[in-house]
């Protein structure tokens, strides 16, 4: 592993344009990713995440959305200004994605193997010209890759429809379609969420297996810490369009720093802990049509302090974690404000 970022956000917002006004959806949101790590963004519904990861391969529509400022690096290359082009010269075969229900991004009538074939030729286009596939080439790759996800029998699977096969196996084949391009980065959506846990599992066990056959880096975004920690080594947390953690998946589970994760942490059940001891966080994300000043938590965090009305800088707290709460801040400046 480098030190050095395949990706970096830096000071990413976007709003979108709606009749009720301007819903501020991303503020000011940073962090890398290292080539070769797995990175996780969990946070609840409407934190986002998952329109954070769209937005890195340009997936977000504009309008209704409105990038107000902001850079997201991939190799050096700004992928908010680069064109729509450039970027369809990248999705597949730089960065791929994969979404929570795999039905949903498989067309119904149509065979696996005319999906899978379709979308490899649609990636010869940006190959050079003595390494493109033909049909037959191409069909091939397809096989190998259905053996590469671990489809049973992949040749013939290559006939059935998506209704003929399981979720666990629908999503095996969106994951062979994502890595046929041979890409550097896999941003996984939600990718277990729609399977039973047994499946979840396999699924995420095999996404580990091929970050190391294909040299992936990994952006997984969760809503669920649990699954963020079988794969993940870094976490970032959001909360209300805002990054308010981000630290080694070790870290984070021994030592989080925001209340929020401090809460999310409280409210994951496991095997041993007693359902009493298990809590909600009270409280409902803020309205982000008018968001309040200062730290998005405070209305619903036990710690809160006059400080609070000030937008809270990350914090560097130790091991490379950073937290965006006044409660890290140095001693003299929480005496200052407060
Ligand atoms: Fe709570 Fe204040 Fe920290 Fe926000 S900045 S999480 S309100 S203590």
């Amino acid at each position: 592993m480098t030190d050095q970022p395949l990706l970096s956000v830096r000071d990413f917002r976007l709003e979108f344009d709606t009749f009720d006004g301007v819903y501020r959806a991303i503020d000011g949101v940073n962090f890398d990713l290292i080539p070769g790590e797995s990175l996780g963004i969990v946070g609840e519904t409407g934190c986002g995440k998952s329109v954070t990861a769209k937005s890195i391969l340009g997936l977000v529509p504009t309008p209704p959305a409105r990038v107000v400022s902001g850079q997201i690096l991939y190799n050096g290359e700004d992928l908010l200004t680069v064109g729509e082009e450039r970027l369809r010269a990248l999705r597949g075969v730089e960065i791929a994605m994969i979404f929570q229900d795999p039905m949903t991004y498989l067309n119904p009538v149509f065979t696996i193997g005319q999906q899978l074939v379709d979308v490899i030729l649609a990636h010869q286009r940006w190959r050079p010209s003595e390494q493109r596939l033909n049909r037959a080439q191409a069909r091939d790759h397809a096989i190998d890759m259905l053996s590469r996800v671990h489809l049973p029998n992949p040749e013939r699977q290559l006939d059935a429809y998506p209704h003929q096969l399981s979720g666990g196996m629908r999503q095996r084949v969106l994951i062979a379609q994502a890595l046929s391009g041979n890409p550097r980065l896999l941003i996984a959506d939600e990718p277990t969420t729609a399977l039973d846990v047994t499946i979840q599992a396999q699924i995420l066990d095999l996404i580990a297996e091929l970050m190391g056959e294909f040299d992936l880096s990994v952006i997984l975004i969760s809503h669920d810490l649990g699954v963020v920690a079988s794969l993940c080594q870094r976490v970032v947390v959001m909360y209300a369009g805002q990054v308010v953690e981000d630290a080694s998946v070790t870290r984070l589970f021994s030592e989080p720093g925001h209340p929020y994760t401090q809460g999310l942490l409280k409210a994951v059940p496991h095997p041993g802990r007693a359902a009493s001891t298990l809590s909600g966080i009270p409280g409902t994300l803020p309205n982000l049509y008018d968001p309040p000043a200062g730290c998005r938590f405070q209305s619903r965090c036990a710690h809160a302090m006059p400080m609070c009305t000030t937008v809270p800088p990350l914090y560097a707290v130790a091991d490379g974690q950073r937290v965006a709460c006044h409660l890290h801040a140095p001693e003299a400046s929480r005496a200052g404000v407060a």
